[in-house]
């Protein structure tokens, strides 16, 4: 197994940790019934996407 020969200081170890960070995800409120979304996406709650319902929301069969 590789063994490093000198140990790295914490300022070097946080640059390198500095590329690790995770990106943020955008999210937008759905115009239609206020719930998270994500952008060019349809809303997941009440399928709004483009000013207009595209996909009907599905009812529990009872
Ligand atoms: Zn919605």
């Amino acid at each position: 197994m590789a063994v490093p020969r000198n140990r790295h200081s914490n300022s070097r170890k946080k640059k390198k940790l500095s590329h690790q960070a995770k990106e943020k995800v955008n999210i937008i409120l759905c115009q239609n019934c206020n719930n998270d979304n994500l952008p060019h996406k349809i809303c997941p709650h009440c399928g709004f996407y483009k000013n207009k319902v595209i996909k009907l929301k599905k009812e529990s069969t009872e």
